[in-house]
């Protein structure tokens, strides 16, 4: 599957705003309540994501595939996920698998500072070189985010895009004071996604829906000798 190839310039039809709008009350009646992650996916050219043939299916709720093996999350699971992390503008947010970048600038819209990280170079380079074009500007670091990003830590917000054996340690340890963290933990097939919340030296975790997202890599991921199934 070929990359989708970046635009200079976005246009931002009459069109494509009525397909976002369609979008967003789509999500709504799905459950996604919070006004501010509505709006924020209502303002993202998803389209500008799309490349050709796969361009009229940008304002289906899908995932679709971004090449290299991976995906840009179905508009849904980015709605829930920023949901469930309860952002307030200003805060310090860390996310871990990039991709197309798409759920970082959903996290820019809700007026966090944003750094974001991934794994694999060909993504991060063709993300790092694409956001900006658009106006997005996170921080972009190249690297294992299941380790976290220790050297800007602690972060208010850490949100993880990629399926996960296990919550890494690392990422609670990197979590400020009433800090919060989002991530999908199961086996490769299905993860329940988790929040949890500090408190000093107490975390507490919250279950919510299952979901199947590519696999997490890294130490901490599947490739790390972590195995649920
Ligand atoms: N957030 C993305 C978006 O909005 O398009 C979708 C993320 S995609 C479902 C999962 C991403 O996580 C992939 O780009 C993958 O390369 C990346 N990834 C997997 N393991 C990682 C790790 N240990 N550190 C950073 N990124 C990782």
């Amino acid at each position: 599957m070929p990359f989708f190839t970046p635009k200079p310039m976005i246009e931002d039809t009459y069109r494509h705003r009525g397909l976002r709008q369609k979008l967003v009350e789509k999500l709504r009646q799905k459950g996604i309540s919070n006004e501010a992650v509505l709006s924020a996916l209502g303002k993202v050219p998803r389209h500008a994501f799309f490349d050709g043939a796969l361009l009229s299916h940008a304002y289906e709720d899908k995932a679709f595939p971004i090449g290299e093996g991976q995906t840009i999350s179905q508009p849904y699971t980015v709605a829930f996920q920023s949901e469930k992390l309860m952002v307030a503008s200003g805060q310090r947010i860390l996310e871990i698998g990039t991709g197309s970048g798409y759920q970082a600038c959903v996290l820019l819209e809700l007026g966090a500072v944003v750094y974001t990280i991934e794994y694999n170079e060909k993504l991060f380079e063709r993300t790092r070189n694409f956001l900006p074009e658009m106006g997005y500007h996170p921080f972009f670091v190249l690297g294992d985010g299941s380790k976290g990003l220790r050297s800007k830590a602690p972060f208010d917000r850490i949100l993880v895009t990629a399926g996960a054996p296990v919550v890494p340690t690392e990422l609670k340890d990197q979590l400020a004071e009433n800090g919060v963290l989002v991530i999908p933990v199961g086996t490769l097939d299905k993860q329940k996604m988790l929040r949890i919340t500090r408190k000093g030296s107490t975390f507490t975790t919250e279950e919510f829906d299952n979901f199947a997202f590519v696999p997490l890599l890294g130490k901490d991921g599947w490739n790390g000798g972590n195995k649920n199934s």
